[in-house]
């Protein structure tokens, strides 16, 4: 797919700096492809681990059209549902996050 198109694009970050500014200048738009990007790595390393696509809560497959909504979703829709309910209630912080702790295979 990217045969000799890396160079070209190189090429024309070079001669256009003003991309470059254009970007700078977004800066909380990089903060949100920041957290995108984190989130797409986490998705990848789970898709390495093979547990790609189940639920972190539950481990119980997360159905194929949330997968399709939202690729990097890592809960089913209830335990999502949940996961929110606790966020906003901090009294409860016992499903803090440990991306490979708990995502162990347990089936
Ligand atoms: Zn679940």
């Amino acid at each position: 797919m990217q045969n000799s198109k890396g160079l070209s694009q190189s090429a024309r970050l070079e001669t256009k700096p003003r991309e470059l500014e254009r970007q700078l200048e977004s800066r909380t738009e990089d903060k949100a492809l920041e957290n995108r990007l984190r989130e797409t790595n986490a998705a990848l390393k789970r898709l390495d681990a093979g547990i790609y696509g189940v639920c972190f809560d539950c481990a119980k497959p997360i159905p194929y059209p949330r997968l399709e909504a939202d690729p990097l979703a890592i809960r089913d829709t209830e335990c999502q549902q949940a996961y929110d309910a606790i966020g906003q209630n901090p009294a409860t912080t016992d499903t803090a996050p440990s991306p490979m702790g708990r995502a162990s295979r347990r089936t």
